[in-house]
């Protein structure tokens, strides 16, 4: 039998943590007088609080490149984009009182290079910090066009995009132009058509999601947005950007497409994904591939754990192969986990959690547990309805990994624990279904 624990109050979108990510007494080593955390974000902040609220009360700097404290990066594509929000609502908890924590805060310098051998961080204005104990939660950077840059176009990954991009749907722009439907490009579509604009979604795959869902879910995506008036392209590439004439020649006019089209906009949007900022780490010696590559415990190189979406790390629980996470709640558990990691004297149990994420889409809440794989099913409701349950099995044994759930937040919750619990197929469907 399958026994469900209750969602926690406060979040009832978020299910409740498995085991390795609940909160322990630390234990600070005298060896670790100085912790440095490099990226102030979600992975890095979460870090920061789990270590004073585990008893870690030396020497604790945080290094952002951003000129802002620590804010919440999914509002950025749905209530500010939307103007529903200003910017006040954006500052992460923790951060609302930057003295709070104790934190020496190194704000608007990035942090240029990596000295493993010194335990030295090379700063951008020649300074360098020393740490006993490095906690590395640099995040990810969108990915731009090749190509010279444009006015009009614009990414969505800091408050300064964000910032820029809603002044120019401020101005009411005639054509907007999303090229990718990932979440971010579907999710600024969607805020863009709910401000009344004109937009077409350009997507290379066939189907939206196409890394994440599979065909019939992608699908659904796309009929979600052409419910809603937008013009979707699928399975159709871009060639480049035009740019206007004359004075207009900086400036983006459409977007031409490999099919020999033009889709005219005079804002452009590009969401084709993301890439690990480890730059700053070329040369230190840790091993980076896509990523920050660590072991099942996080663990980069003696004293370095690294946390959040620059992390690469096996997930016990879904087998060896590394993963890197894009995901809200995975920055948060594991920003709290390495922290217990480095100060850890004991060995901990791996950092396997079951990941989760949430995607807002005009009224529909749309949340993935677990890992999707090629083997779907719907479980519950239906996709012609737009609310529904699919699960996805692992390809080498009777086993839940995965679930889709659409408007669907009670059994997105159980879903997660059902994967937890490592359910069975037949029990995901008798729980998920009907
Ligand atoms: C628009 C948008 C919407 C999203 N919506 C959702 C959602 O609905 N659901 C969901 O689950 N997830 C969502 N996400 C993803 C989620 O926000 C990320 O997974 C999360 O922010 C990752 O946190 P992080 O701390 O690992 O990295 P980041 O938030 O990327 O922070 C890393 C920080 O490190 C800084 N940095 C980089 N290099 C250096 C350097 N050399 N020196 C100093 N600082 C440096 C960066 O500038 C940044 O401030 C969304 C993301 C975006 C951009």
């Amino acid at each position: 039998m399958i026994v469900f624990a209750k969602p926690s109050s406060g979040v009832p979108s978020r299910p409740s943590r498995s085991k390795t990510e609940q909160a322990a007494p630390l234990t600070a080593t005298d060896s670790l007088a100085h912790i440095v955390i490099v990226g102030a974000s979600l992975a890095g902040m979460q870090a920061a609080q789990m270590l004073r609220r585990g008893g870690y009360d030396r020497s604790l700097t945080i290094i952002g490149d951003e000129p802002h404290y620590p804010y919440d990066r999914p509002p950025l594509s749905k209530q500010y984009l939307a103007g529903s929000w200003d910017e006040s609502k954006l500052r992460l908890r923790a951060a609302v009182d930057p003295d709070e924590l104790g934190i020496d805060w190194r704000i608007g310098v990035p942090a240029r290079a990596l000295e493993l051998s010194g335990s030295s961080v090379m700063m951008a204005d020649g300074t360098s910090i020393p740490y006993d104990g490095l906690i590395i939660a640099t995040g990810a950077s969108a990915r731009r066009l090749p190509g010279p840059d444009l006015e009009g176009v614009y990414v969505v990954r800091s408050l300064d995009d964000a910032r820029a991009l809603r002044d120019a749907f401020d101005a009411e722009p005639k054509r907007v132009a999303v090229i990718g439907a990932g979440f971010i490009g579907a999710e600024v579509a969607a805020t863009a058509r709910e401000r009344g604009l004109e937009v077409t979604m350009i997507e290379a795959a066939k189907s939206p999601l196409g890394r994440v869902l599979d065909t019939a879910a992608g699908l659904a995506i796309a009929d979600l947005h052409r419910s809603h008036g937008v013009d979707v392209r699928l399975g159709v590439g871009v060639h480049s950007l035009v740019s206007g004439e004359g004075a207009g020649a900086h400036t983006v006019a459409g977007v031409a497409l490999a099919d020999g089209t033009v889709v005219e906009a005079d804002v452009v949007v590009v969401g084709i994904g993301v890439t690990p900022n480890t730059g700053w780490l070329e040369g230190s010696g840790l091993t980076i591939d896509d990523g920050v590559v660590c072991d099942e415990t996080c663990l980069a190189a003696p004293g370095v754990v690294a946390a959040g979406d620059v992390a690469r790390w096996p997930n016990v629980r879904f087998g060896e192969q590394l993963t890197r996470v894009e995901q809200w709640d995975n920055a948060v558990d594991q920003g709290a986990y390495v922290a217990r990691r480095l100060l850890a004297e004991d060995e901990v149990a791996p950092f396997a959690p079951v990941p989760w994420f949430w995607s807002d889409q005009y009224d529909r809440k749309i949340q993935l547990a677990g890992m999707p794989t090629s083997s779907a099913e719907v479980v519950h409701g239906s996709m012609a309805e737009q609310r529904f349950v699919q699960i996805y099995g692992r390809p080498d044994r009777d086993e839940l990994v995965g679930a889709l759930a659409w408007n669907r937040p009670r059994q997105a919750v159980q879903a997660r624990q059902l994967i937890e619990q490592r359910a069975t197929m037949a029990e995901a469907r008798e729980t998920l279904g009907g």
